[in-house]
């Protein structure tokens, strides 16, 4: 990367030329990493406030670089994404929750796994097949499942993701539409979405408490989900002010550190049951 002078001259810019050479070195290590499990999914509940409640959990993957340790998933989904590395990791983050939700299962918990999509696995024609080959393969009904696809990712190419939801949806698997609020959905697009869920993005909820305008927001987010037959999830709770607001909202699920943190499956494990839940 290069940056032009106001001279005309071109000057390389260091810190900039390094960051590009190793997005490069992870971009082509991350296939393998997926190959040698150094992939894994980190859990975190989502909360029924009407019934105070477990019902799903959400799924999100991280990264255990052996030389670069702990990577996050905003650090390396969009080069997942620019690669097409994408479509395997999301078929190996179905594959993984749904076996997580199957021991669950066996263990008399029912939580419903909630996965992370992206534009990309929209119009992967092989996701659909995918998903219904992995219920059949562990005796699974598609309850098990979630699809979580973030606003942003539908209106990149609103046609095309929403004829590919559509075929998701006859096939029974439950749509949410994430982030949402972030991403300049018409009104006219929302309606004929083929979803039953919204994720109220975080930016309008970490603040409900103090802030009118978010509170405003959420209200109204939450007002028109419900006028269109969809129930609301709202993620970023932090705190019980929040949570109490979203009840007199009559948001559906809530989930955020105020209730727990992203864990990995033994550590879930052990929260739930030292919780009141
Ligand atoms: P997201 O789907 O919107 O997930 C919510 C993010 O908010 C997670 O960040 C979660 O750890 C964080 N979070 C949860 N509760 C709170 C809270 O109370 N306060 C705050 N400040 N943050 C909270 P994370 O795990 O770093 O994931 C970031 C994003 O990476 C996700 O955003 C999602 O878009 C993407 N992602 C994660 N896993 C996957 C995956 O398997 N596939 C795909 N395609 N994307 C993924
Ligand atoms: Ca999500
Ligand atoms: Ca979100
Ligand atoms: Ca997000």
């Amino acid at each position: 990367k290069c940056k032009a002078s106001h001279k005309g001259f071109v000057v390389y810019d260091k810190t900039l030329n390094t960051h590009s050479i190793q997005r490069l070195n992870l971009m082509s290590e991350l296939r393998s990493a997926i190959e040698t499990s150094q992939l894994s999914l980190y859990y975190q509940p989502k909360l029924d406030l009407e019934t105070n409640q477990i019902v799903s959990v959400e799924c999100l993957v991280r990264w255990i670089h052996p030389e670069h340790g702990f990577i996050g998933p905003d650090d390396f989904i969009p080069l997942a994404e620019q690669t097409g590395a994408i479509r395997d990791l999301t078929k190996w983050a179905i594959q993984t929750a749904l076996s997580q939700h199957k021991s669950w299962t066996e263990q008399g918990n029912f939580f419903r796994v909630a996965i992370n999509i992206s534009a990309l696995d929209l119009i992967d024609l092989s996701l659909p097949a995918y998903v219904a080959q992995q219920l059949s393969e562990l005796s699974l009904d598609t309850t098990a499942i979630t699809l979580e696809v973030t606003e942003s990712a539908i209106m990149s190419e609103p046609d095309q993701a929403i004829r590919a939801l559509d075929i998701l949806k006859r096939m029974g698997i439950k749509l949410s539409i994430d982030d949402f609020g972030t991403g300049y959905s018409s009104m006219a697009q929302l309606k004929i979405m083929p979803v039953s869920e919204l994720k109220i993005d975080k930016s309008f909820v970490l603040d409900l408490a103090t802030n009118e305008d978010d509170a405003t927001i959420v209200k109204s987010i939450a007002d028109l989900a419900h006028n269109l037959d969809m129930t609301i999830v709202a993620e970023g709770v932090e705190d019980k002010d929040s949570l109490e607001k979203l009840k007199e909202y009559n948001v559906e699920q809530a989930q955020g550190y105020f209730i727990a943190k992203p864990m990995p499956a033994d550590d879930f494990n052990e929260w739930y049951s030292n919780s009141n839940y």
